[in-house]
């Protein structure tokens, strides 16, 4: 046997990680995290360490306090720091370098990753968009005639983009009645979602094609769209969601790069239609074999598969700049919830109660609707790994509070 010598041959793994972590080296997600009296600086979840990047690199870039300037240097850039990390991290000759730069990750707080420019929300899971047809619009067809022929989206608000953990004030609003009455929200929800950070811009008038997603798109995250049903019912027509979501949108503080995900590609499912050749994925296929967990008060409620999600994010992608618009470093494009086929892959509570018909019963025997003060609801999400693991993408995390205003 022939031995081939070469950091990329031999592997001389200094690292020891905990068996079965979803943060070992095919992860290698990026987030902004500090400790007590430091600034915030972009640090790489290795087992259960942080490993601050901005001391073990010295390149300012990375003690911006978002990611922002390292994704906007593009994808060679990133695919050139991913090996740099992978030879630091196996190669014993980096130990003495790498190590000191190690934090226990439970020591450190995590901050938003990633300065958010502009925020689009899909609405691309075929049973998510059924479901919801079928509740809000008995006895019409669940689907708009549209649906099967553009990602339908809307552009939602950047600036209330939160990191993981921010609490979730139960927001006020106009509720349907006769007439109409202003309160805090008798239906709040969730909205299990996969978030695409984009990384690199594109110009004005120049749209994305389909095949070019990896050029644009750095990472992605886990998102809870958080949504006031009654105030979204009422709003939503002609124009679609407004105050009904804008409220909160929360996302998991480590961004997993597009190339941790290879192994997790899959096909689109079949399409009934013909879609026009700016959609054509057949090429450049980009379905993701994620499978996300809804847990409400510790207890699992869902387990949605984003294999089944329509529309790919490359689709998605390539029809959100169809007509020109730019994109810009920081842009986030979310899924739009992610349901399966059966009952138990619901992502959203008013489709896992039926409207609020149904109560769901949780395993300790308690039953929920929509959400009561108090309640703190968790969407994580995990893929296969390229090195036949599982890699986590971690969690989002949140806790509802009580409308700080009384209801006159
Ligand atoms: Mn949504």
């Amino acid at each position: 046997m022939e031995l081939v010598h070469g950091p990329a041959t031999v592997r001389n793994t200094w690292l020891e990680l905990p068996a079965g972590t979803g943060f070992g080296l095919a992860n290698l997600p990026y987030g902004v995290f500090s400790t007590p009296g430091t600034p915030p600086r972009t640090g790489i979840a290795v087992g259960d360490d942080v490993l601050d990047l901005a001391a073990a690199t010295g390149d300012d870039v990375h003690a911006t306090g978002s990611l922002n300037a390292f994704l906007a240097r593009g994808p060679a850039a990133w695919r050139e720091l991913r090996a740099q990390l992978t030879e630091w991290l196996t190669d014993d000759r980096y130990r003495a370098r790498v190590e000191p730069h190690l934090l226990p990750r439970d020591g450190v707080t995590m901050h938003l990753p990633v300065e958010v420019a502009d925020y689009v929300d899909f609405y691309s899971s075929r049973h998510h968009a059924e479901n919801l047809g079928r509740i809000l619009r008995p006895g019409s067809p669940p689907l708009l005639p549209n649906w099967e022929h553009l990602p339908v989206g809307y552009h939602g608000r950047a600036g209330t983009v939160r990191v993981s953990g921010t609490p979730v004030v139960r927001p006020a609003g106009q509720r349907p009645g006769t007439p109409p009455t202003f309160g805090p929200t008798e239906r709040l929800d969730v909205e299990a979602e996969i978030g695409f950070v984009v990384g690199t811009p594109s110009e004005l008038g120049t749209p994305v094609p389909l095949g070019d997603l990896a050029e644009h798109v750095f990472g992605v995250c886990v998102v809870n769209d958080w949504s006031a049903r009654d105030v979204q019912a009422w709003e939503y027509a002609p124009l679609g969601p407004f105050l009904g979501k804008s409220f909160l949108t929360s996302v998991s503080p480590w961004v997993v790069p597009l190339a941790a995900l290879e192994a997790a590609r899959v096909p689109a499912p079949a399409r009934d239609v013909t879609l026009l050749p700016y959609l054509d994925d057949r090429e450049h296929p980009w379905g993701l074999d994620l499978t996300l967990e809804l847990r409400l008060n510790g207890q699992l409620v869902s387990c949605p598969p984003f294999a089944d999600m329509y529309w790919t994010p490359a689709q998605q992608l390539a029809h959100l700049t169809a007509n020109g618009a730019a994109l810009r470093t920081g842009d986030l494009f979310a899924s739009g919830t992610v349901s399966g086929p059966r009952h138990d892959q619901r992502g959203s509570l008013v489709e896992l109660s039926e409207g609020g018909t149904r109560p769901l019963t949780l395993a300790d025997g308690t039953t929920r609707t929509f959400l009561e003060d108090g309640d703190e609801v968790t969407v994580s999400a995990t893929a296969p790994g390229t090195d036949g693991g599982r890699i986590s993408l971690g969690e989002v995390t949140g806790r509802v509070v009580a409308h700080p205003i009384r209801e006159e």
